[in-house]
């Protein structure tokens, strides 16, 4: 797999800090988990970050504070949480959403031939997977706020450049743009949204509110 578009290093700084909402992590952990360039880089703000933590002055604790973590002691310890491995198409992330391989998935179909499952996380964003047929345009539109997507299987072009496996492409504002899936193996992605889209056709619109799109 080659990965020609990566995570931003303001993005990898906020995910090493645990500030993003839990749609824009599960993206990024899906293509850290494709991508060695990125975890490297990772590697080195979470040093960053540790390092920072050491500087820190220390803090006056509650006097309560040490029989509480002798009572947590006694109690027993929470279950290993079982990590799914990764399927063909899905990151091992990605498999403990959706709780199982790319069969699992409960598409909806969206119109023209494109289909969508909602993954659930926290409200701070929503977390979409995309099913498009090979060759097929999606519906254009502008964003609010950041758009966060990456391509799992097939490839699609936009008027910045094209996207094919592991890259990830990230939207702001500022672009307006109309994904076409390219022709091969049909195009899965991963797409993460701060906020609602903006769409230029009528019916597009008229149909949002019942997409959540
Ligand atoms: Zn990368
Ligand atoms: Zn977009």
């Amino acid at each position: 797999m080659t990965i020609r578009h990566h995570i931003t290093d303001q993005l990898l700084m906020g995910y090493s800090a645990g500030q993003l909402p839990e749609a824009f992590n599960l993206v990024i952990a899906a293509h850290l988990s494709f991508c060695d360039e990125c975890r490297a880089r990772l590697g080195a703000f979470d040093a960053i970050g540790g390092a920072l933590m050491g500087e820190c002055d220390s803090v006056a604790m509650m006097e309560s504070s040490l029989t509480a973590t002798l009572d947590r002691l006694t109690q027993p310890a929470p279950a290993p949480r079982l990590r799914r491995k990764a399927c063909k198409v899905l990151p091992a992330p990605l498999v403990d959403y959706v709780g199982g391989d790319l069969a699992s998935v409960k598409w909806r179909s969206i119109g023209m031939g494109v289909r969508q499952a909602i993954l659930p996380t926290d409200a701070g964003a929503t977390a979409r997977l995309l099913y498009i047929p090979a060759g097929q345009k999606v519906a254009d539109h502008s964003h609010r706020g950041m758009e966060l997507t990456l391509v799992l299987q097939g490839a699609f072009s936009d008027e910045t450049d094209r996207f094919g496996p592991g890259d990830l492409e990230i939207a702001n504002d500022d672009l307006h743009h109309q994904p076409v899936a390219e022709e091969g193996p049909d195009c899965i992605c991963l797409a993460a949204t701060e906020a609602p889209l903006r769409f230029n056709g009528l019916l597009p619109r008229l149909a949002q509110p019942f997409l959540r799109i």
